[in-house]
């Protein structure tokens, strides 16, 4: 039997979840299907979501009116700070999830959605047709509808491809390998053809996962034990409090012994001996990688994460592997607590397809077939987040563009989003791509603490949030409004404050404004809202991003005329025989990094991963010195 939606999106992990609610909430007649209605929101590796440059991910989907903030707030078993000592531009969140309470949470709100239809079904293939254009030119590529093994043709005016590991999916453990998309899941093959058939190049990646150890048979009381945030910091702008029990986690790690068993096995071992001929991910490596490529440490750490509330199973964080089910099991047992642990499920290697992200426009879309979009692990990204970011970028532009409107392309200097996609889709990849805050060269404007204030407006632009979500946002902007106006209005005073002055031991030499006085580091601003019995009326939020504005003022002046400065620079070209090593003041990492890439232009530097406004301008500098000469 024939159907047909607007928008049909396949995969239902974090890609694919994140821009079917996204076509939906535009108002789009949306089907999802997936392979399993357990697929919804399922980790396939770590219990846990956010992380250095994850965490800003996953507030910017919140801010998009995404779903993955709102999970992890009903789903997290561990809330924390990544970095609280340090500057506000790497500080990041990260939680602990209980795998089940977010899979139901992410389920609830993919089958409570309007406009969006569930069906468990395999995809098998696509098809196109030739496309007039007012011209009376022919584009001969546009989707037009999806086969599907149980529900037959459904035709579509658009489609998101979110299919994460499954194409053409192997696995490996030692000598053992078999077909799947991850363990104990069937892979999709049938839509790699397909693929292939429309002209889509394809090429392989790989990534790997741990152990899952029995909770019951470790020994905790050798372990030192690590404890979350209190009170909780919510991902999600719409989640007031997190009042749940939290659990902790216990850290150990390897050793001589466990480093020597790796090195024994290196020719069982399917990363070394030719097996897997695809590149993992360098920042994520498996333990036998990190042994040696790092062989002078004699120890890694581990995180024994629980799998939530009412699992029996810790992750231990760290020792992803492909190595054989024996080695793996003694490496297990010369960890310390893990003597006598038993396992669940073996670590595994997958190899994958994925597509060329060049390949993409911003949009996501393919640049040679209208209508065919792509998010997730198949554009060559490592992580929940990543996907996420990509699924809501697709999906709302899949569905923008069937209404016309204009797309929703974020740039590199207001979101980590703006700064993945534009790294994939202009230098592409070699190995699964994970974000870190080091990516983002304007990563003191993209703090966590603004997300709200930077993405909310472009998401009410297109359309993307629903009311509640609208009102939050205004509701916070006139608090920020409104506490802004405060700070620049209250003065703190030398002689009315002179007693709480000297009780919190500030030395004021002049009465000064309170956005001044909270430049200095030993001030903060929530204290000093209390002591003005303010502090009530401003959600945190707004509090800690205000206090940041003030106090890096200077900074984030100087970063805004950069931007605009490279903007201006963006098409001047570098030859070919640019002396990096002449640069002083550059950074030996990113003149290496420059070195080996060979930017033709300022516009082609600006786009290598780490490189900041600061070097574009020294090589600008120098560019300009040279011609003048
Ligand atoms: P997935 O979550 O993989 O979802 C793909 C979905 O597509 C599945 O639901 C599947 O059923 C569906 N599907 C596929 N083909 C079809 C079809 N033809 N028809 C219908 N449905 C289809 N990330 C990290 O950050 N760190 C790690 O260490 C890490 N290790 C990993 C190890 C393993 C073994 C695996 C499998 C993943 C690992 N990941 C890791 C990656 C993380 O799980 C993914 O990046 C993330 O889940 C990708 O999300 P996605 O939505 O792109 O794809």
């Amino acid at each position: 039997m024939e159907s047909n939606a607007d928008l049909l999106v396949i995969g239902g992990g974090h890609a694919g979840v994140e821009a079917a609610m996204a076509g939906a909430r535009l108002g789009l007649k949306t089907i999802l299907v997936s392979l399993k209605k357990d697929d919804l929101g399922k980790m396939s590796c770590n219990p846990a979501i956010g992380g250095l440059g994850k965490g800003q991910i996953t507030r910017e989907v919140d801010a998009l009116g995404g779903v993955m903030g709102r999970a992890i707030d009903k789903g997290g078993i561990q809330f924390r700070t990544l970095n609280s000592s340090k500057g506000p531009a790497v500080r990041a969140s990260r939680a602990q999830a209980d795998r089940e309470l977010y899979h139901k949470a992410v389920e609830g709100f993919v089958t409570s959605q309007n406009n969006l239809t569930f069906l468990e079904d395999e995809v098998l293939g696509f098809e196109t047709s030739s496309d007039n254009n007012n011209d009376n030119s022919v584009d001969n590529n546009i989707v037009t509808a999806v086969t599907l093994k149980k529900h037959g043709k459904i035709t579509v005016k658009a489609l998101v491809i979110t299919t994460g590991t499954f194409l053409r999916g192997i696995l490996h453990r030692g000598e053992t390998i078999w077909e799947g998309g991850r363990v104990g899941d069937a892979p999709a093959n049938a839509l790699s053809d397909s693929l292939k058939s429309h002209g889509v190049n394809l090429f392989r990646l790989k990534t790997g996962t741990p152990a899952r150890i029995k909770k019951d048979t470790i020994d905790f009381s050798k372990l030192t034990i690590q404890y979350g945030d209190n009170p909780i910091n919510p991902f999600s702008m719409m989640t007031e409090k997190i009042e749940r029990e939290q659990l902790p986690c216990y850290l150990t790690s390897t050793n001589k012994k466990v480093h020597e068993l790796i090195k024994a096995a290196k020719e069982r071992s399917p990363l070394f001996n030719g097996q897997i001929k695809s590149r993992g991910p360098r920042y994520c490596p498996s333990i036998e990688d990190k042994v040696f490529r790092f062989s002078d440490k004699e120890s890694h750490t581990i995180f024994l994460e629980p799998e939530g509330y009412n699992s029996n199973l810790v992750y231990p964080n760290g020792i992803s592997t492909s190595l054989p089910e024996d080695v793996q099991r003694e490496i297990i047992k010369n960890i310390e607590g893990l003597e006598n642990a038993e396992v669940e499920t073996f670590g595994y290697a997958v190899e994958y397809d994925a597509i060329d992200a060049k390949e993409l426009y911003p949009t996501l879309e393919y640049k040679n077939i209208k209508g065919l979009y792509f998010a997730g692990q198949i554009n060559g990204t490592s992580g929940y987040e990543e996907a996420a970011g990509q699924g809501l970028v697709a999906g709302a532009n899949a569905a923008l563009k069937i209404l016309g409107k204009e797309p929703l392309i974020l740039s590199r200097a207001e979101s980590y989003i703006g700064v993945m996609i534009d790294d994939l889709i202009t230098l592409g990849v070699d190995e699964p791509y994970r974000m870190f805050s080091s990516r983002a060269e304007h990563r003191l404007m993209l703090r966590e603490d603004n997300t709200i204030f930077r993405i909310c407006p472009i998401a009410i632009k297109c359309g993307l949030l629903e009311n509640d979500q609208k009102e939050k946002f205004e509701n916070l902007k006139s608090q920020y409004d409104k506490l802004k106006e405060i700070c620049t209005e209250t003065k703190i005073s030398i002689t009315k404050d002179e007693k709480w002055l000297k009780e919190n031991n500030y030395d004021l030499k002049v009465s000064m404004p309170l956005k001044d006085f909270v430049k200095r580091s030993d001030v903060i601003l929530e204290n000093v809202l209390n002591y003005l019995n303010l502090k009530d009326n401003f959600h945190s939020f707004v509090i800690i991003s205000l206090e940041t504005e003030f106090k890096f003022e200077g900074y984030l002046l100087r970063e805004e005329q950069e931007i605009e400065r490279v903007k201006k620079m963006e098409n001047t070209k570098i030859p070919d025989d640019f002396n990096y090593d002449e640069l002083k003041g550059l950074r030996i990492e990113l003149k290496e990094k420059l070195k080996k890439a060979k930017p033709i232009s300022i516009g082609h530097a600006m786009r290598i991963p780490g490189i900041t406004p600061a070097a574009l301008s020294l090589i600008a500098i120098r560019l300009k010195n040279e011609r003048n000469q």
